[in-house]
């Protein structure tokens, strides 16, 4: 029942990868009031924390850049200065380097919270346009590593299961995620399908006991690092138990031979001693995947974030290959994406290393089939990879990258050792920055500022984790003049004297991104506003043609993307490269997030009420590990290594394994200081294949300060 003067609306909320729908009311003072939507197929009605306090985001706008500014000195302050003066002034400038430096001199660096049609024309506009792949995103921080793991082993970047089979496992193991925290509607999904099954058997492997391991059968707490031994031993045990699918092995499957040898190299005994754990857990972790009729694999950053993400990720998903779990109902792989449209921008191919709609930028064809769409030269889709997120901060100090575009997000919180990050802003001849709040720290390296539109205050689509498709109305005015991310790179495209930008609408980029995924495994070719309108949310692929909402369940005829059409069952190292701990720094630090807050905390930290569950920083250790160094709870400590330190207070906790400490991801500098500041510590390492750092194992000291 709307009151008088009252609208009703519906959107998506802009947070994590579980993808929530939001029905929100608009007072006749334009203030939005945000609730659960009902009905909505991945919350009915339900929201965490940070969902239900998403309108004082919006209706809070004191923080928020209004105007655009530039500067023509790195001496000079910031002025404001029009739309056009600010595009012409960055046109210039870019074009300059290009000529100069030529196109790899630039950089896009971008955010798993873009909105498809945003990933879209910055791609379309540095790749088919400049003639560089310089675009990353920190989706590279995220869910790099589960997009190569899909590739290797199904052929493609392609999330074969939903939301709704975790209503249908029977055993779900959770592998380096803490969902109760980080996705936390889904989990209460996982909590009625136990409290409806009480049979549903729960495996998290964590080294922390967190909230997640409440509901679990089993928590295999293991030494940071180890999750490969323990896949492996698991799969070892599932073979000796007799419990491979061998039919599914013989027709659907390859590579189970190089498998079987790789993990009958460590015996049960060996491989329970390196992971920290009982052979007993690890047997009955086995024996309950070996008797599963639905076995689901659920996962985040701790398989992806680490120098071996990849290995770890392809180690989790054999299991559901060996025993052929995928393809039907309740069974399948399902990595969980941090960020609200993390898929969306691996749709369009919005990393240094993708194209649009799945294909490969390593074959010519497939930039063949791009430039044409675009209506772009033969050859202008560069063939090597751009740089990826750390790459582009190291250029930048290297000098070899001389300009960078920042939009909607803050490396200068959440980039790795981010020391390398400052150094590289500093060294840049040219920094744009494209962002919504005015406490982004790097305004200070701005030497253009573009002010964004934010959630609800421009239209768009997003996918989830499960390939849910949602649109996103507009519904109040940016503050200021700030723009729409797609407006403003659009209006960029044109000044740069670029052809392909004359969008009207923003349907109209969703429309020219659909249609390029005509024919392909993504194919969306049947999807528009209007559809998606009517339909509310709807999961790819929906060819044209198509009637319902869309695709719940991929591979169900077994046959894989690969060219063989079978899937890869990869034999991989149990190796850890991560960085040794040493005499000098004997800790492991890991890190991650907090309930009640989001990445930076640009949104969420303006709200009072998400401050009220943990209001600052703090360093997770062992109360064994804390007496030994003299460390009482809430102990200033510092926490040093070769590359920065921290200094926050002391919890005190047994759910963390001695040895090991962990910090919260979100602090930042705060009034000028940054001891708060985690990624002053953490590697900057990456995955060889994957190119995502290693942020859960970083080697420190811990003492009292
Ligand atoms: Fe938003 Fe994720 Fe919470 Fe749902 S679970 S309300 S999408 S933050």
């Amino acid at each position: 029942h709307l009151k008088a003067g009252f609208t009703q609306h519906q959107s998506t909320c802009c947070y994590c990868g579980v993808g929530c729908g939001v029905s929100i009311q608009k007072d006749p003072l334009g203030r939005l009031h945000v609730e659960g939507e009902k009905g909505h197929p991945v919350n009915d009605g339900k929201l965490c924390s940070k969902g239900m306090n998403l309108h004082y985001t919006v209706n809070d706008s004191s923080d928020r850049l209004l105007y655009p500014e530039i500067r023509y000195g790195k001496n000079q302050a910031r002025k404001r200065v029009s739309w056009d003066q600010a595009m012409e002034r960055t046109a210039a400038v870019f074009k300059a380097l290009i000529k100069q430096y030529g196109p790899d001199s630039v950089a896009f660096y971008a955010s798993g919270q873009c909105l498809t049609e945003e990933y879209y024309v910055i791609n379309k506009l540095i790749k088919g346009y400049i003639g560089s792949n310089n675009i990353d995103t920190n989706s590279r921080l995220c869910m790099s590593s589960a997009v190569v793991g899909y590739k290797l082993s199904l052929g493609e970047d392609s999330v074969p299961v939903s939301f709704e089979d975790l209503d249908f496992a029977d055993v779900l193991f959770v592998a380096g995620a803490n969902p109760a925290w980080c996705h936390p509607i889904l989990w209460r999904r996982v909590e009625a399908a136990k409290e409806r099954n009480p049979q549903l058997k729960i495996i998290v492997s964590d080294p922390r006991k967190t909230q997640t391991c409440e509901l679990a059968d089993i928590h295999l707490q293991v030494n940071p690092g180890t999750d490969i031994v323990l896949h492996h031993a698991i799969g070892r045990l599932i073979i000796e138990m007799g419990a491979v699918d061998q039919h599914f092995i013989q027709q659907h499957a390859e590579g189970f031979e190089a498998y079987r040898e790789s993990v009958f190299l460590r015996t049960i005994e060996e491989a329970a001693l390196i992971c920290g754990v009982s052979t007993a857990a690890i047997e009955q972790t086995a024996s309950f995947i070996a008797g599963a009729k639905a076995y689901m694999s659920m996962w985040t950053m701790g398989l992806n974030q680490s120098a071996v993400g990849v290995n770890k990720n392809l180690s989790l998903i054999n299991l559901n290959l060996i025993t052929g779990q995928i393809g039907r109902p309740g069974a399948g792989p399902l990595s969980l994406t941090g960020q609200p449209n993390a898929m969306g921008g691996r749709e369009v191919g919005g990393l240094s290393n993708l194209l649009p709609a799945h294909r490969d930028l390593l074959n010519s064809a497939h930039r063949e089939e791009v430039e044409a769409f675009w209506g772009v030269p033969s050859g202008r889709i560069a063939s090597k990879p751009g740089l990826s997120a750390t790459e582009m901060f190291s250029a930048l100090e290297a000098g070899t990258l001389k300009a960078v575009w920042i939009i909607c997000t803050n490396p200068l919180t959440s980039m790795p050792d981010v020391h390398l990050v400052e150094a590289g802003l500093k060294k840049a001849k040219f920094v744009v920055v494209q962002e919504i709040s005015n406490c982004a720290e790097t305004l200070a390296y701005a030497d253009v500022v573009f002010p964004a539109a934010a959630w609800a205050e421009k239209e768009g689509t997003m996918t989830n984790a499960e390939r849910r498709i949602s649109y996103l109305p507009k519904l109040v005015d940016a503050p200021g003049e700030a723009l729409p991310d797609a407006t403003i790179i659009c209006r960029f495209a044109q000044e740069m004297g670029y052809a392909g930008f004359n969008f009207n609408q923003t349907r109209e980029i969703y429309d020219e991104h659909a249609q390029l995924t005509a024919g392909t495994h993504i194919d969306i070719s049947g999807l528009n506003y209007t559809i998606l309108k009517e339909k509310r949310t709807v999961q790819w692929p929906y060819p044209s043609g198509s009637k319902g909402v869309g695709t719940p369940r991929l591979f169900t005829d077994h046959h894989f993307y690969t060219a063989s059409g079978k899937a890869q069952i990869h034999a991989v190292s149990d190796e850890n490269t991560s960085e040794k701990c040493s005499d000098e720094y004997p800790f492991i630090l890991n890190t991650g997030r907090i309930r009640d807050q989001w990445h930076t905390m640009s949104k969420t930290g303006k709200v009072n009420k998400l401050k009220q569950h943990l209001s600052e920083s703090f360093l997770e250790i062992h109360p064994s590990d804390a007496a030994r160094l003299g460390i009482q709870e809430a102990t200033l400590v510092e926490v040093k290594n070769k590359r920065g330190f921290v200094r926050v207070k002391a919890k005190l906790s047994q759910n963390i394994k001695p040895g090991g400490v962990f910090m919260p991801m979100h602090w930042g500098k705060i009034a000028g200081r940054d001891d708060n500041r985690v990624n002053n510590l953490t590697s900057s390492l990456v995955d060889p294949k994957s190119k995502e750092p290693d942020f859960k194992f970083s080697a420190v000291s811990v003492q009292a300060f």
